[in-house]
């Protein structure tokens, strides 16, 4: 047998972690097994309909590095791959249904079933459809179609007796019939619920395996119900737990931490994000936590995904995302950093490719990249405090003391480099007899103004330029005095 998966988000315009989760076991899955993988847009909620939403899903996935062998704009002797182009094709299958009597025309209003619905909340009940309609007569269904009464077509569920199948995260699921509905399979519209055509589709596209979110775990027996009546082999269930903020909390689209794109922003790397989503539910029982796309089609195995939520924590990413930046190549690093420097730099002037050395290993989100090297820009307002350190034997008057000392040193530089900064400075300190501590932590402190820099007080002072640290040197001064 080829192990046939597929991927089949509805296009909402955003791509949920837990949907990119889902694709990527499914596609780990089908390439571990030689098989193939499959994408299908599943757009038949017309209402929802989100334009470019099909773009967000291709370029996410291929971003991440998930191609797939059929889909919507690769082809493949399956198609078409969107629902919405194949949805003539689902009548004709419920048609056969009702033949078999495992389905049924049901003309009840909306207005009919709120009635009904209301009624049977007010008896504490839950409501289910009653089968109303499956009395009718063939006769007087055939009156109404003909009478071009609005129908929808709906499962004929039993109501006694359990239906059993097995998942192969959760084991054997057992539901009694009667908590199943006769769950709507056409509608009003002429198209397909989703409930319908997953099956219609899985069936006709050959899956062998599905997976998906676990919101779908109790509808399953309903599905397996269509794949019976109709006498069709049924496919493998993997259904996932979803991915969760914590133990109570959901991913939100308010909080900013629901959607792929969330992370993108915030500056985090796809590589990240994809090798800490994996293992937010699934682990490989070793203690390898980085790995590339090759090595989790081999690492993964579907009988390690836990049955428990998996919970994504933002600092574990985090750690990933440093993770990866070190790992970078000095120009790769440089490429993605730019725009972040251009936030607070551009146009001053500043050295990238020295600020990217000094950077990359303090990286660990880009996002935080603007705030830590503004300073270069421009230089913020500071405590004079900062001057005093008693590791480096400082305060506000040794500070003054020493900066009147280098300014006129720096001064006399020619040539502005690091080295002859540093070895100009090195050798005026200790023709002083002082600290090197001493001097170069204010110097530090008066042309940065904080305390926390990339790079020491020789490297800024090289990236602002003589002009600039002069200045900022004097700045200092003036703050002492
Ligand atoms: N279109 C469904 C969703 O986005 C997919 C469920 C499935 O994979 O069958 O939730």
């Amino acid at each position: 047998m080829t192990v046939r998966t597929r991927f089949a988000p509805s296009p909402t315009g955003f791509m949920h972690l837990g949907g990119l989760r889902t694709a990527l076991y499914a596609y780990c899955f089908a390439r571990q097994n030689n098989g193939t993988f499959i994408l299908r847009i599943e757009d038949t909620d017309l209402e929802r309909y989100v334009p470019g939403a099909t773009e967000v899903i291709y370029d996410t996935l291929r971003g991440c590095g998930m191609t797939w062998d059929e889909g919507p704009d690769v082809g493949g002797d399956y198609g078409p791959y969107i629902q919405s182009e194949r949805k003539d094709l689902y009548l004709p299958y419920a048609r056969q249904l009702v033949e078999k009597g495992a389905a049924y025309y049901c003309f009840c209003t909306k207005e009919e079933l709120e009635e009904r619905r209301a009624a049977a909340e007010a008896r504490g009940e839950v409501f289910k459809y009653d089968k109303h309609c499956l009395s009718l007569s063939k006769e007087e269904v055939q009156a109404k179609l003909d009478a071009g009464v609005p129908y929808v077509i709906r499962l004929n569920a039993p109501t006694e007796g359990e239906s059993t199948y097995t998942d192969l995260v959760f084991g054997e699921m057992t539901f009694p019939n009667d908590s199943l509905d006769d769950m709507v399979l056409i509608k009003q519209d002429g198209m397909p619920t989703y409930n319908f055509a997953n099956v219609i589709d899985d069936h006709l596209m050959g899956i062998t395996h599905v997976m998906r979110g676990l919101e779908y775990l109790s509808s399953t027996p309903k599905y397996n119900l269509l794949y019976e009546a109709f006498g069709w082999e049924i496919p493998q269930y993997i259904h996932l737990p979803p991915v969760m903020r914590d133990e109570h909390r959901k991913l939100s689209k308010r909080d900013g931490d629901a959607f792929y794109s969330d992370f993108i922003d915030k500056g985090y790397l796809t590589e990240a994000i994809v090798n800490y989503l994996a293992l937010v539910g699934w682990n490989p029982g070793t203690e390898q936590e980085l790995f590339t796309m090759d090595e989790l089609i081999k690492a993964f195995d579907v009988r390690r995904i836990n049955k428990s939520p998996g919970i994504f924590d933002i600092n574990k990413l985090t750690w990933f995302n440093a993770e990866y930046i070190r790992k970078m190549s000095p120009e790769a690093y440089l490429e993605k950093v730019t725009p972040w420097f251009d936030r607070v730099l551009a146009g001053k002037g500043i050295n990238y490719p020295r600020l990217a050395q000094l950077m990359q290993d303090r990286t660990e989100i880009f996002s935080r990249v603007p705030e830590m090297v503004a300073f270069l820009g421009q230089l913020p307002d500071y405590d004079v405090e900062l001057y005093t350190h008693k590791k480096m034997k400082t305060d506000a008057a040794v500070s003054k003391e020493n900066l009147e000392m280098i300014l006129p040193v720096l001064e006399g530089i020619e040539g502005w480099s690091e080295t002859a900064i540093h070895d100009t400075v090195m050798a005026a300190i200790a023709a002083a007899g002082k600290k090197n501590g001493a001097v170069l932590w204010p110097l530090r402190i008066a042309i940065s103004g904080q305390a926390n820099t990339p790079g020491g007080a020789i490297e800024i002072a090289w990236l602002l330029g003589k002009e600039e640290t002069l200045r900022r040197v004097k700045d200092g001064l003036a703050r002492l005095s």
